[in-house]
């Protein structure tokens, strides 16, 4: 006979299983969902912690800790009665109802929940992948910190000083906060943190293929936050196609190179090539096209949720929002599959969208049209924040080193230092 848990029905051992590749916003959402619906679930991630992206450019700015944006899985899947297996889906075998691991592990399911994400898109841009540093992992975050900080460094250092570059690619939301968080390290922290580099000399440029910064936004927010960084002494140029990346170029359409030292790629995202050997119809970007209901195209058992999964006909955001509501809406589905119920079709509830620009300074779009900008929209964007991050000890590290960098950091505070990057990088 079954038996109920704190968290709801302990799954007998012929429950069906369900398999949840990836943890992130989607994967959690459905264990947390699934966790009290009697099935036997296992996650697999190819890290063994869950990363919150949201707050990763804290982490390549030296404003929190790599730890504060991560939280372990197993943590998670325990409470939730689930098991947890490292490894990074290779192949699936959708006759044998197997997955394939890339350890040559084997896991087979009766239900195969897929949130692995999405990774950056360089269009074929040549150079792009080799000489720029992403911000999709807390491996990229804190690759993005040492360069910067080992950077410094050797400036404090030479013999002469001479003018720096930091390009940052993409004037969406995580190019924006990027440029943002960076001048305000130059304007505000650096004279103290590094004495010995001339401010003026370090120059933030941020590059739009698009003629405005966050398209997603209404015009008045987006003209706020290109005053914002223009205030904030960021070079941004709009309507600009970069042909090329070399190491220490970018190239334009029209042909000029603009020297850069650092050159930040958030231009875009698209789903790894990895993808591709799943056997599953993929649609624009490389995403996993899905029905209504969210089930793969083609597939009875196989589900597709968050940034990774493409409803053809009415595709949502890639964000945090449609990614944990698509995979509340996945286990839901599975859980009527197994009591032989029909689907029902996912219906996104938009719930807003907002982006900082750095201290005091953020926009806020909610539905009915309501607009926030300014201090009060920095403060609903800290707040939501630190609220959505995952563990309370995660919370409270995040609120104080935050805090920390706000207050402080025009006193020389507020910098997490990490070490030089590995050789080669
Ligand atoms: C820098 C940055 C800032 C962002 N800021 C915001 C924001 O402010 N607000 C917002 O709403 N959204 C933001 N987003 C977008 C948001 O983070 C994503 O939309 C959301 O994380 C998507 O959730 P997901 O579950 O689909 O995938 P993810 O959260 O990316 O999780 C995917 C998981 O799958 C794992 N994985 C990947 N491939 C494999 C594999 N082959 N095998 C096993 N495991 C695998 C990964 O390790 C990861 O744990 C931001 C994204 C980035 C990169």
């Amino acid at each position: 006979m079954a038996r109920w848990g704190r968290r709801g029905r302990e799954p007998g051992p012929d429950a069906p299983s369900v398999l949840v590749i990836g943890a992130g916003f989607g994967g959690l959402a459905t264990l947390r969902t699934l966790g009290r619906g009697g099935l036997r679930a296992t996650m697999v991630d190819h890290n063994i912690y869950s990363t919150f992206q949201p707050l990763l450019y804290q982490v390549a700015t030296g404003g929190l800790n790599p730890g504060d944006v991560a939280y372990p899985v197993r943590s998670f899947t325990r409470k939730y009665g689930a098991r947890f297996r490292r490894g990074s889906l290779a192949g699936i075998d959708t006759g044998n109802r197997t997955v394939l691991l890339a350890d040559g592990g084997q896991l087979s399911y009766d239900y195969l929940i897929i949130g692995t994400g999405v990774s950056a898109a360089y269009f074929g841009i040549e150079g792009a992948a080799k000489y720029t540093l992403g911000l999709y992992t807390r491996r990229d975050a804190i690759a993005l910190r040492d360069h910067l900080f080992a950077g410094l460094e050797r400036l404090s250092i030479a013999p002469e000083q001479r003018d720096v570059y930091i390009t940052i690619v993409g004037g969406g939301a995580t190019g924006v906060e990027v440029a943002g968080t960076l001048a305000e390290l130059r304007n505000v922290a650096l004279a103290v943190a590094f004495p010995e580099v001339d401010p003026a000399r370090v120059h933030i440029r941020l590059v739009e293929l698009g003629p405005y910064l966050l398209p997603p936004f209404a015009p008045p927010l987006r003209d706020y936050a290109y005053r914002q960084l223009v205030d904030r002494g960021v070079d941004v140029r709009l309507g600009t196609a970069i042909r090329e990346v070399t190491p220490d170029s970018v190239i334009v359409a029209d042909g000029q190179a603009w020297h850069t030292d650092i050159t930040v790629w958030a231009a875009g995202v698209a789903a790894p090539e990895a993808v591709a050997h799943w056997g599953l119809p993929q649609g624009k970007g490389g995403r996993i096209i899905v029905e209504p209901d969210l089930r793969v195209k083609g597939q009875e058992r196989i589900f597709a949720i968050g940034d990774i999964a493409l409803i053809e006909h009415q595709p949502v955001p890639q964000l945090a929002q449609p990614a944990l509501q698509e995979g509340r809406h996945a286990a839901r589905q599975v859980r009527q599959l197994a009591s032989g119920q029909a689907t029902t079709a996912f219906t996104y509830h938009d719930k807003g969208i907002m982006a900082t620009i750095g201290r005091r300074s953020a926009v806020v779009q909610l539905p009915r049209a309501i607009r926030i900008r300014g201090t009060l929209a920095w403060l609903a964007w800290l707040a939501l924040h630190i609220v959505t991050l995952l563990g309370n000890r995660n919370r409270i590290s995040a609120l104080l080193n935050l805090a920390w960098r706000y207050l402080t950091w025009a006193h020389g505070g507020g910098l997490i230092v990490g070490d030089d990057p590995p050789e080669g990088e």
